[in-house]
């Protein structure tokens, strides 16, 4: 852990020798958060209570909850150090960890006690809370991930630093006009960040471009060294992230790029004030922006400078704490256990080779040793378009010296490859990390693959796909290496913060809050399911989270839902995989029955979505404005409006999506068989009592094994049938000839009906669901229209839908990442709990 540099983390607090009730600063009594709040509001807003604006009052309840956390931190802190703990070091170009004022009261228990505190000194708890803006540093699921695993790992007693980049801007706000999504910079620090702790004395350069110079060190040996013609500072921004009721405390520390200072002042000697401040704007550039894309984009130079920049600094970081520990990185493996979150990070392997061989002076075979030995990679993904590769001639201006390295490790490797396989070029080709096809690139997956122990899929079927398509090579070398980990969310957060009603029915009905840490306990629950006074009491919480859902989308959206109806949600980032176009198909053929026939057997219905597109995905944002024509449209027809309304929830995030998950009746989990690595948002949907409609992809498979095929509304094709079709040669023409409802619907986009007359404006979605579709949406409809049918005749019943609820809840405890976490550690990470007494 953290060997805090500056004096002011090893003082005691002044008022530590007193018993704890009396420790004001940081006591948890209803006075003493109330004389904190008081003090904070005074000394650090520097504001009378009449005057204080809500951005005020929440800073001052945030300081308050953080101070609670920072006494826990430095004896988290105190301890690691003094027993060598090893440590996880998880690397992810994203954390998407949501808002932190609930969360951490929860997690230190005293979420009642404030808010009595609060009422008392007449402040709107509820307020407070939404008033606090979220991080936005990732895009979804991956960043989320990240998130939840720093929830579970302090809740585990796992010494943790999560190391990442703190994005001065993260994921656009978005907004929606006149249907389209429009992008709008996300100024999250604007108001101050009181999560955050800077660390100006843990600061480390990270260079880039230069050339390699040969040379004669002291000994006499020859030795290689890197001279960079451009440095730049990483400086730490430290989050304290709390256990749930342990006294554990771990430490995301986030990057901040800044021109050194040395840097102007020489520039100012030489009367080159511009460019000064040019080469200022520069370093800073580094930690300016997330990229909003959930996928790699052309080999933006920007993105390797930001993923060589955290990677950097976090290793040097690492190189610092186990030196002033140990005295030497001899042991480094058994300290640092680093986990790599897909592919952005995988320059650790060759930074880490550079500084062991470069700057400490050791033998490659020592460093390969323990580089390989410390490192462990998560793919993510089986998508083609979605596997990062690196121009070489782009990386070897930026980092020459990586690249000498890369090759050093691949001419080793491919020697390997060759007598394993043997005399098998084909194999060399293809598992090079170097792809010599077509302008020669590096391919980030094949190093991470290389460099690591282990390597892990995100699911059972991902993993086994894993195993036979992308990584087959790999897997034919050393199977010893895969290893699935299925995906898990924190119940702290998406359960007891989001729903706090669910939580309290929940505690009540098995007597005791154990499974909020132990969520396998839930399975008590399923001698209520048949319990028909539970089914109410379940009823009417869904309905009442409905009603709040309702309230907010009318504010938001102008448009009503009614908490009756079936609430319909999909909500992830928007993307052709995902298939949003093939529930607006479902969506157009209710509205198109309806028409036909005012009186046919529907029923009632909201559609809610929610998700951002990538700024530069065509296709994705014109799904957007698809599925707000359709709303339009349909949503002010008099003749269907008592039956259906499709509302978009602009600015899906962790925020947004803590509403959403409690008041969902159906979650869509309609991805193409073979596409979805895991899902989460499938896993969020089914804690809180949704029923899900789904394919047989990522997670979707293990869930509906726990919950039962009775209770999970399967349709489409299994991965193998996608693969088969595929093979077969799919023509989605057939399908749109040959299908009348499918070419009604297709036709009736194409009409203008949702488009004012415009005939063209949706003819690239339909032009490629006819021609192309390679999510093969139209070779599910059927399938997918005939289980919504199904879907309408079970909502019906109520009492039998309140059962199916109850058992997803009841057998939803293998989602929890808790699970997932206590898996890494003994598969992956072989790490211990090192338990704070409270
Ligand atoms: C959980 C989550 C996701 C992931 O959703 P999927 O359905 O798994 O794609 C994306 N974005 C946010 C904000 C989330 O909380």
């Amino acid at each position: 852990m953290t060997t805090p540099t500056d004096t002011t983390c090893t003082i005691k607090p002044a008022d530590d020798n007193r018993p704890k009730h009396e420790r004001i600063r940081t006591g948890l009594s209803k006075h003493a958060l109330q004389k904190a709040f008081n003090d904070n509001l005074f000394y650090i807003q520097g504001r009378f209570r009449e005057v204080a604006t809500r951005n005020d009052l929440y800073m001052a309840a945030a300081f308050t909850v953080r101070d609670r956390l920072l006494e826990r931190w430095l004896k988290s802190a105190r301890t690691f150090k003094e027993h060598n703990s090893r440590t996880v070091a998880y690397l992810s170009a994203e954390f998407l960890i949501g808002p932190q004022l609930a969360n951490n009261m929860l997690n230190l228990g005293i979420t009642d006690t404030a808010r009595a505190a609060g009422d008392e000194l007449n402040l709107d708890f509820d307020e407070l809370i939404e008033t606090e803006e979220e991080p936005g540093l990732g895009n979804g699921g991956l960043g989320r991930l990240a998130a939840c695993f720093m929830d579970s790992l302090a809740t585990l007693q796992i010494p943790t630093i999560g190391y990442g980049i703190r994005y001065e801007f993260g994921i656009f706000d978005q907004m929606i006009v006149d249907g389209w999504q429009v992008e709008k910079g996300d100024t999250w620090l604007r108001n101050g960040n009181p999560w955050e702790i800077p660390r100006p004395k843990i600061v480390f350069p990270v260079g880039f471009g230069g050339r390699v110079e040969q040379y004669r060190d002291d000994h006499g040996e020859m030795r290689r060294r890197w001279v960079p013609d451009l440095v730049v500072n990483g400086v730490a921004y430290d989050t304290p992230i709390m256990g749930y009721g342990v006294g554990n405390v771990n430490l995301l520390r986030l990057w901040k790029s800044e021109a050194p200072e040395s840097f102007d002042f020489q520039a100012f000697n030489v009367g080159n004030y511009y460019g000064a401040v040019h080469a200022k704007i520069e370093a800073e550039t580094i930690s300016k922006v997330l990229y909003p894309n959930d996928e790699p984009g052309v080999g933006k130079e920007l993105r390797l400078k930001q993923q060589f920049f955290f990677v950097s600094c976090s290793l040097q970081d690492m190189i610092r704490l186990q030196l002033g520990i140990a005295g030497s990185l001899d042991q480094f493996h058994e300290k640092f256990a680093i986990q790599l979150n897909d592919t952005h990070p995988s320059l650790a392997i060759a930074e880490l080779m550079r500084l062991l061989m470069d700057e400490y002076r050791m033998p490659w075979e020592q460093a390969w040793h323990i580089t390989q030995q410390s490192c462990h990679f998560t793919n993510h993904t089986l998508l083609p378009e979605a596997l990062e590769t690196w121009p070489i001639d782009l990386f070897e201006r930026l980092l020459p010296r990586h690249l000498e390295i890369i090759y050093g490790i691949n001419q080793r490797f491919l020697d390997e490859v060759r007598i394993h396989f043997f005399a098998d070029e084909t194999r060399v080709r293809c598992m090079s990390l170097i792809d010599e096809d077509g302008g020669r690139r590096l391919r980030m997956a094949h190093l991470a693959a290389v460099g690591s122990c282990a390597i892990n899929g995100v699911a059972e079927l991902h993993s086994n796909l894993l195993k036979t398509t992308v990584m087959r090579d790999f897997n034919d070398l050393w199977p010893e290496r895969f290893h699935n980990i299925t995906n898990g969310v924190t119940p702290r957060r998406f359960m007891v913060v989001a729903n706090p009603r669910l939580t309290r029915l929940i505690t009540k009905t098995i007597g005791h809050d154990r499974w909020i840490r132990e969520l396998e306990t839930l399975r008590a629950l399923e001698d209520y399911a048949d319990d028909a006074a539970l089914q109410e009491v379940w009823r009417d919480i869904k309905t009442a989270n409905k009603r709040d859902l309702s309230n907010w989308l009318g504010q938001q959206t102008g448009c009503l839902a009614d908490p009756e109806s079936l609430f319909d949600v999909q909500a992830k980032r928007i993307h052709e995989y995902k298939r949003q176009h093939l529930n607006i198909l479902h969506i157009i053929s209710l509205y198109q029955r309806l028409k036909n026939d005012p009186h046919a057997d529907i029923t009632p219905r909201t559609f809610i979505f929610g998700g951002k597109a990538a700024p530069g995905y065509f296709l994705a944002k014109l799904m957007i404005k698809l599925i707000n024509a359709v709303g339009e449209v349909i949503n002010h027809d008099p003749q269907v409006n008592g039956h259906l309304r499709v509302l978009f929830m602009p600015d899906f995030s962790v925020k947004n999506g803590q509403r959403l998950y409690p008041a969902a009746d159906l979650s869509e989990q309609i991805s193409l068989a073979g596409k979805e690595a895991s899902g989460t948002g499938n896993m969020k949907f089914s804690m809180n009592g949704a029923l899900t409609i789904g394919t047989l992809d990522g997670a979707n498979v293990e869930i509906r094994e726990e919950v039962g095929a009775d209770n999970f509304f399967l349709f489409g094709m299994t991965a193998e049938e996608v693969q088969q079709r595929q093979a077969a040669g799919y023509d989605p023409r057939a399908l749109y000839n040959g299908d009348i409802e499918i070419k009604s619907i297709i036709d009736l986009i194409h009409s203008g009906l949702f488009s004012h007359g415009d005939t063209e404006l949706f003819q690239p979605l339909t032009d490629n669901l006819i021609y192309h579709d390679p999510f093969m949406v139209l070779a599910d409809f059927r399938a997918y229209v005939d289980c919504q049918k199904t879907v309408d005749q079970a909502f019906r019943n109520p009492a039998s839908w309140n059962r199916m609820a109850i058992l997803n809840v009841a057998r939803i405890g293998k989602f929890s990442s808790d699970r997932a976490i206590k898996e890494y550690c003994e598969r992956i990470w072989n790490i211990a709990p090192a338990p704070i007494p409270l």
